[in-house]
């Protein structure tokens, strides 16, 4: 391993996309390998299959294997602050998804970041924290307005920058939306969008 590189703290740059999205391509320095072979991890649709499972883009490829519990703090940043997916590493729409801890306003967002509605599906179907139906969580459409960031106190390294919020819809540009929070069930049996 470079001297530079710990497991889990690997050189990256970024780079603009030749597609024109807003998320950036992240390019690392001394890439991880996975089965001898340089895992670059790109974004896009469909997903890299590491272990069985669909790999996400925030995902960190370890030095032993993939490190699916783990975030990759670079690109959870670049989702946060460019409104891109942190299943696929896209651009985001007008619209896109959060995972909530309680079914109401100013409930926390799981992960600080959005995803598609598609990625949504293929979250909850193979990570096993958020198809936990136990933990509760429900799943609502969000406008980028309907979220609020509160910044961390930088106490957690691994923490996010900025932890966000659902805002209430009163504070929004819509206040009359009516927002509808769905069940891990309710994800699952919804209409297939992918
Ligand atoms: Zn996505």
């Amino acid at each position: 391993m470079p001297a530079d590189a710990r497991p889990g703290h690997r050189v990256v740059y970024l780079r603009d996309r030749e597609d024109g999205q807003r998320m950036k391509d992240v390019l690392y320095v001394h890439p991880p390998s996975y089965k001898g072979v340089e895992f670059h991890n790109p974004a896009g649709l469909p997903r890299p299959v590491v272990a069985g499972l669909p790999f996400p883009w925030v995902t960190p490829m370890g030095d032993s294997g993939p490190l699916f519990r783990e975030v990759e703090r670079v690109k959870a940043e670049l989702c946060r602050r460019l409104w891109g997916c942190q299943v696929c590493g896209n651009d985001l729409d007008t619209t896109a998804w959060v995972a909530l801890e309680r079914p109401e306003d100013g409930s926390p967002v799981v992960t600080s970041a959005a995803i598609h509605r598609a990625c949504l599906r293929l979250g909850v179907r193979h990570c096993p924290v958020l198809g936990d139906a136990a933990n509760g969580y429900a799943f609502t459409e969000v406008f980028e307005d309907d979220i609020t960031a509160v910044a961390g106190d930088g106490a957690q390294e691994r923490a996010p920058a900025a932890r966000w919020y659902l805002r209430s819809v009163a504070d929004t540009a819509r206040p009359d939306r009516v927002r509808t929070f769905l069940s891990v069930r309710e994800v699952l049996e919804g209409p297939q969008v992918c």
